[in-house]
């Protein structure tokens, strides 16, 4: 499976996913004119997207949802929650619900749904499975990770997964006391800290892609999370290829794969055993 973020932050998120032939976004929150350059930057046509797939009402998640949506003829998947939280227009655009904790297909891919917590009306995480098998779990704006969620994500092939504040930085930062304690609540958004405990959770032995998506522009640094993923990292022995996502351009093409790390081990493993 492919997967590239082209944006990912408070000013915008979108992720891409293809896998034999199908396409898709998850999340649209930057116009159509964005959507089309950022994807172009990564060599592919926004025309041959299936379906945008929504996590939840926010701004910085639907913001061009409708309107890719409308101009190309592609089709919406979101929750009864979201739909209703948004103001897109029912009669105007192809919209598919689905409900939380279940299943739906988009031409060749498999997208398991999983509620969140997170001060949306039915948030959701997604596991998007190919036809080999490769799984690559999706999930940011979480107040919290509860163990379901955990569990749906976990020992995916590929995991993008947030981080989005340094504790002090928030704490020290110039946001009003009341949004700091909304995102710092249960309905808010994960620190570094509480990233890593979940990440390390998650991990196992398929996982071969870890990257850390939603960060704060103001009270995170890409630094701090790749320094601390890194120590995660290198503290578990998991060798996985790390990324950070980019709030100003794509972060590049990601190729996974199911298998892939079993088969590098059982490789090296071969190669001593020849030694
Ligand atoms: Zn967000
Ligand atoms: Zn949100």
């Amino acid at each position: 499976m492919i997967v590239a973020p082209l944006g990912s932050g408070s000013a915008g998120n979108a992720y891409y996913f293809e896998s034999d032939g199908t396409s898709i976004l998850v999340d649209a929150g930057f116009g159509p004119r964005e959507t089309r350059k950022r994807l172009e930057g990564v060599g592919r046509d926004i025309e041959q997207l299936k379906g945008i797939v929504l996590t939840h009402e926010h701004y910085d998640h639907i913001r061009g949802a409708e309107r890719i949506a409308r101009k190309y003829g592609i089709p919406i998947y979101l929750t009864r929650g979201t739909l209703d939280a948004s103001r897109i227009d029912r009669a105007e655009t192809p919209l598919i619900v689905f409900d939380n904790d279940t299943t739906f297909t988009i031409g060749e891919l498999n997208v398991h749904a999983r509620k969140i917590i997170h001060d949306a009306a039915d948030p959701a995480c997604f596991v998007i499975e190919a036809r080999d098998g490769t799984r690559v779990g999706i999930a940011s704006d979480l107040g919290h990770v509860d163990d379901p969620v955990l569990k749906h994500l976990k020992n995916c092939d590929g995991l993008f997964f947030e981080s989005n504040h340094d504790l002090d930085m928030l704490r020290m930062g110039t946001y009003p006391w009341s949004l700091k304690r909304r995102i710092m609540s249960r309905f808010g958004h994960l620190s570094n800290d509480d990233s890593m405990l979940a990440v390390q959770r998650m991990i196992g032995a398929e996982t071969q892609t870890l990257c850390l998506i939603h960060l704060s522009q103001k009270n995170n640094h890409e630094s701090i999370v790749r320094d601390m993923a890194a120590k995660l990292l290198k503290r578990t022995g998991a060798q996985l290829e790390l990324g950070i996502a980019l709030q100003e351009r794509p972060t590049g093409v990601f190729e996974v794969r199911r298998g892939r790390r079993a088969a590098t081990t059982r490789a090296v493993n071969a190669q001593m055993a020849l030694w």
